[in-house]
């Protein structure tokens, strides 16, 4: 399998170049122990520093053998100042909300993200984080925070076992995001901003992947979970979107009902059902499952 030509030892390109041009401070993820000797090498180019330690735990979730997470920032002080957060909070709304703002997140949105951990929603199997930020939106999503394909920063844990059993669809989607964090809603001012001053960064480092990012991230796209949403080519108008075509990458849908969506060039999202139409005759007809089911985001 090919790895996705933006991520360098499972450190996303547009991360990387963040922190190195100042518009984060400090960048956190689980690696692979092999990849550690290859960082440490661009670490040095780029005049980085970083620490890597071991977790069981990680907030609410349990590892059946350690992660490894590694920090990297042009400040020391900040590695062991984050660490010593998720160490000693491990499950803790401070924790959360400490590391947020050391990421250098948007306090709105640092806010709106550990909300969810101080309530049960993650025992609930059917609660969506982006259908939560799409409710607090008002006027129109922006491309700039789209963050649907942006997943390992949202899912629980068992959420993230199937993201991690699906190596291609992650290779799929994992490049396609300009701001990293959960956005409070998708017209936050300063989370716009950031993805502004993202994609000013890539047009100037890596032009090929900017247009490839406002391309998929700019469309409209029916979201029916983290795993089963299509990007459309087209335009939506009210409730309804025209289109010619399914854009990829593909989510986890079943094939069967990606072509039913190809088959037509309309779409309309109603309460219970979503609805294909060609020339103006439907087609298909699917039931959703409730009313957060199948939302149609349009991203501009
Ligand atoms: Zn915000």
């Amino acid at each position: 399998m090919d790895k996705n030509r933006y991520s360098m030892y499972g450190i996303q390109i547009q991360e990387w170049l963040a922190l190195k041009h100042g518009i984060k401070p400090l960048l956190r993820t689980v690696i692979q122990p092999d990849d550690v000797k290859n960082i440490e090498k661009l670490c040095r180019e780029d005049g980085l520093f970083y620490i890597v330690k071991p977790f069981s735990q990680l907030y609410l979730t349990k590892f059946d053998s350690p992660v490894n997470v590694i920090y990297i920032s042009k400040n020391k002080d900040l590695l062991e100042r984050a660490y010593q957060s998720e160490k000693s909070g491990s499950g803790s709304l401070g924790a959360r909300k400490i590391v947020g703002e050391l990421l250098g997140y948007p306090s709105c949105c640092v806010e709106f993200y550990s909300e969810f951990f101080s309530q049960p929603y993650l025992k609930d199997t059917k609660f969506s984080i982006p259908i939560k930020t799409y409710s607090k939106t008002q006027g129109k999503p922006s491309f700039l925070v789209n963050n649907i394909f942006k997943l390992e920063s949202r899912l629980s844990s068992k959420g993230l076992e199937e993201y991690q059993k699906n190596p291609d669809f992650a290779d799929r989607v994992s490049h396609l995001f300009l701001i990293s964090h959960v956005p409070c809603s998708y017209t936050c001012k300063e989370s716009i901003k950031m993805g502004r001053e993202m994609l000013d960064l890539l047009e100037k480092e890596e032009p090929e992947l900017a247009k490839e990012i406002v391309f998929r991230l700019k469309r409209p796209l029916l979201y029916f979970d983290d795993f089963n949403w299509l990007i459309f080519n087209g335009r939506v108008n009210g409730n309804t979107i025209n289109y010619t075509s399914i854009l990829p990458p593909l989510s986890l849908m079943p094939e069967g009902l990606v072509k039913k969506f190809r088959e037509g060039s309309e779409v309309k999202v109603g309460k219970e059902f979503v609805d294909i139409f060609k020339n103006k005759e439907r087609v298909h007809r699917i039931k959703k499952k409730d009313k957060d089911n199948g939302i149609l985001f349009n991203f501009s």
